[in-house]
């Protein structure tokens, strides 16, 4: 065990380093594994796995900060922070079923790296670049070749782009990750960003508060604070992921003015169960951050084997509505193909309508009646509706399920006070 590290957990390093290096964004880039075969020691790998492994980060790079490996539980064999880095065989057996480019971002580009699919927001992809690569990612198409900015005639372009349609009010940066570009760039762009008018509000989608929180020193938050209003996008996948060095970035974000939601994929066996999502979302909102999407995980290429199916997000969603804080809960979209962009799904609260009459359930699956505006449901004394038809007919209602919690706290209150 190596003391310097401010957790005390990591196995060690190939070289030796102080907690000053640990703690510098620069040295955390530098000393990234970028080959599987580096970090068989530290983790305890068969061999078997990684000379799998190896072919697979032939075609879909391996690229994973110490500090993020530090976060791993190597004796777990369902880790969620190795299965989120580390290649999989399946990459490549079932890469077929997805595409390169599944949401058909290129061909919503009217410059080159900017999307604009939505009306009044523009996607600018800044660089290919990440402080880690997620096996999950859904711009894998970019991995290719080494990390690169972009350079600047596009980005001139883009914001060219950006300054000559006026209906674009909010201006994404993301990659890539644009965190990952020196500061001094980053701020050339935002500069000129903030200049057009029309330029209300600047996102910056970024997965270095969850994989290299160092990152966000003092000298980015206070340049962030020059341009703002500024929202930072991030993607928390795992309670794993919530440390004390993630909530310090992300606190520092905070003081500087700096916006912070969250974005989580759901993806099977990481965390694809209600407990794992309300855990996060509630651990998230403890770290101000504020659960924006869960996404429906994209039909990439290399992708498959993280897939669930929609039922299982709208299972997840029917376990937080309701049962947790209100804005803990994130809306639950699907990317979907042909560039139809994000659509929201999620359980159907609306049971039954009629002229007079919305019929609705709540979290506890109690159904009721819900008279509309200037009606009155005469109850029909001949009507010999039941169920559902009854609530309309107005002959009750609403339907109560049993055992709940909060009306048999109703009744020992009326127990309490006599009644
Ligand atoms: C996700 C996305 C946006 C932003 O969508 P919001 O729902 O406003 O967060 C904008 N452009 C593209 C291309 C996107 O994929
Ligand atoms: S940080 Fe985002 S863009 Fe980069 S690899 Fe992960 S999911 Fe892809």
């Amino acid at each position: 065990m190596d003391e310097n590290h401010p957790n005390g957990s990591w196995k060690g390093l190939p070289i030796p380093f102080s907690s000053k290096e640990w703690n510098d964004w620069q040295w955390q880039m530098r000393n990234r594994v970028t080959q599987v075969s580096a970090i068989k020691k530290y983790l305890g790998l068969t061999v078997k796995d990684v000379s799998a492994m190896t072919e697979v980060e032939k075609r879909f790079r391996t690229v994973i900060t110490p500090y993020y490996l530090s976060l791993a539980n190597p004796k777990d064999p369902n880790d969620p922070i190795l299965r989120q880095s580390l290649p999989d065989q399946r990459e490549l057996d079932m890469a077929d079923f997805g595409d390169a480019d599944p949401l058909s971002e290129e061909d919503d580009m009217p410059v080159p790296g900017l999307t604009h699919r939505y009306e009044d927001r523009a996607l600018m992809v800044v660089t290919n670049a990440c402080a880690m690569f997620c096996r999950h990612c859904t711009r894998k198409r970019i991995w290719n070749g080494n990390d690169a900015n972009v350079c600047d005639t596009n980005i001139d372009a883009m914001i060219e782009y950006v300054r000559r349609t006026p209906q674009i009010r909010d201006v994404i940066l993301s990659g890539g990750d644009p965190f990952t570009l020196a500061t001094s760039r980053l701020e050339s762009i935002l500069k000129r960003l903030r200049a057009i008018k029309h330029v209300e509000v600047i996102r910056i989608g970024t997965r270095t508060p969850v994989t290299v929180p160092m990152r966000i020193d003092e000298e980015l938050c206070s340049m962030l604070d020059r341009y703002g209003p500024i929202w930072v996008n991030t993607q928390f996948n795992h309670p794993q992921e919530i440390t004390e060095e993630s909530a310090g970035a992300i606190d520092r974000l905070l003081r500087h003015g700096v916006c912070v939601n969250n974005q989580s994929v759901l993806l099977r066996g990481i965390n694809d169960d209600p407990e794992t999502i309300k855990t996060l979302c509630r651990q998230l909102v403890r770290i101000k951050v504020r659960p924006y999407y869960l996404f429906q995980c994209d039909q990439v290429e290399g992708v498959e084997h993280f897939r669930t199916r929609i039922s299982r997000g709208i299972e997840i969603m029917e376990s937080l509505r309701g049962h947790t804080t209100g804005f803990s809960i994130p809306t639950f979209v699907v990317d979907g193909p042909e560039g139809t962009g994000k659509i929201p799904v999620m359980p159907n609260y609306l049971i039954s309508q009629s002229e007079q009459m919305s019929v609705l359930r709540n979290y506890e699956g109690m159904i009721v009646g819900y008279r509309e505006s200037g009606e009155r449901v005469l109850p029909m004394i001949h009507r010999t509706s039941t169920g559902v038809a009854g609530i309309l007919a107005g002959r009750v209602s609403s339907i109560v399920p049993e055992g709940s919690r909060r009306l048999s706290r109703r009744s020992a209150r009326a127990a309490c006070s006599g009644r």
